[in-house]
């Protein structure tokens, strides 16, 4: 047997007093409530709707029934069956439109309280209270989570199926033939070393992730660290034919930051410009401490090549895990997909930025707005 509680008004309240202060008091914690909170009577009329409903599901008038506002199917036979007397419930639904949205409803019986004078038919609860938990950020990041690894598990296949391929015919047809497996044993040798490149990336960028919310306490040179690039990147460089034009100021520049994942930064993007942007022959780096908004000091490093640059319409995509405008050339410059992923990762961590600028001909800017350390 169930036992409700009712709560009788003190000697000398009346009830309507009393129903007033506990609608008071429920009112003002419903606000306190950091998720969005729908206060609806046993026909499913809204009573009240607390700021962060408000937010997220735009002005709802109390007096309208709940399902003006949320269609949601499964949301409102639930209500129905807590406004009939039914335990508490928890159901999720998602919508479509404007947006893909996932959410989750908490719907609970308020026994003990009726609203103002509304007459509430026998057994069933005064109130009924609605919370609503927005996971559309958290489906959103397991769709992603579960993405990478698809993504990173097809990368590693890839070459492993090669390898193996080749392990077959070396050992069966091509046994005794010297010169096809020489060439054989030199593509292996590619696809494993493609292996080991994918497994360093996978790595750098987990353990960037684990630290991202870790803020560098280091202080380091910025010049230094480009310079540091540079001179690790030359040799490429020459080979290529490519001239790097640097321009950096001579005294030393302060930020916060960890020096060996900022060289990661400027590595990929400098060997970037390199891989996809060598026919321009040049590639120019410069750094500025100008910063657009004046309220933070900040530094401005550009590093743009004069290749055949980026559409506009993979722009906002190439700081994805594994997105490439093109997966071949990709592949024969040996990239992974991974480094402006990588860059974007690092940036954050050092409250930095990357811009991308680039007009298809005209060659690709990428540059990072950085903090000074003061
Ligand atoms: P990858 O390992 O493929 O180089 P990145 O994450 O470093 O991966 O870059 C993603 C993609 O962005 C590259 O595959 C390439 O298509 C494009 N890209 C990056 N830098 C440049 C550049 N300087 N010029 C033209 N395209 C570029």
């Amino acid at each position: 047997m169930k036992t409700r509680t009712t709560l009788r008004p003190p000697s000398g309240v009346s009830r309507k007093e009393a129903d007033e202060i506990v609608d008071k008091g429920m009112k003002s914690a419903v606000n306190a409530l950091p998720h969005p909170c729908f206060v609806v009577d046993y026909r499913g009329t809204t009573q009240y709707v607390n700021h962060a409903a408000r937010k997220l599901f735009g002005n709802v008038t109390a007096g309208d029934p709940l399902s003006f506002r949320i269609r949601a199917p499964s949301l409102l036979e639930a209500l129905d069956r807590v406004s009939n007397a039914g335990p508490a419930e928890i159901i999720d639904w998602s919508e479509k439109v404007p947006t893909e949205q996932w959410f989750e409803a908490h719907i609970a019986p308020l026994w003990s309280v009726s609203h103002g004078n509304m007459a509430v038919p026998r057994g069933r609860p005064g109130l009924i209270l609605v919370t609503i938990r927005d996971l559309t950020d958290t489906k959103r990041l397991e769709r992603m989570r579960a993405d990478f690894v698809a993504n990173a598990s097809h990368e590693l296949r890839t070459p492993l199926a090669s390898l193996t391929g080749f392990i077959e015919t070396i050992m069966g047809p091509a046994r005794d033939d010297a010169t096809a497996r020489e060439k054989f044993l030199q593509i292996m040798l590619d696809q494993a070393e493609r292996m080991r490149r994918l497994i360093d990336d996978l790595l750098s960028l987990s353990r960037i992730e684990m630290r991202a919310h870790v803020q560098p306490s280091h202080i380091a040179d910025l010049p230094t660290i480009i310079r540091h690039s540079v001179d690790a990147l030359m040799p490429v460089a020459e080979e290529l034919g490519v001239t790097i034009n640097i321009e950096l100021p001579e005294r030393p520049q302060e930020i916060l930051g960890e020096r060996d994942e900022l060289v990661q930064v400027f590595n990929n993007l400098i060997e970037n410009a390199l891989k996809y942007g060598s026919s321009g022959k040049r590639i120019d780096i410069h750094m500025d401490n100008q910063d657009m908004s004046g309220a933070n000091e900040a530094f401005k490093v550009t590093v743009k090549d004069y290749g055949p640059g980026i559409d506009p319409e993979h722009l906002p995509r190439l700081t994805e895990r594994f997105y490439r405008v093109d997966v071949a050339t990709s592949r024969q410059m040996k990239g992974t997909g991974l480094g402006l992923a990588i860059v974007k990762h690092i940036l954050t961590r050092h409250k930095a930025k990357l811009e991308i600028d680039s007009q298809p001909g005209e060659g690709a800017a990428f540059t990072v707005t950085i903090p000074r350390h003061k």
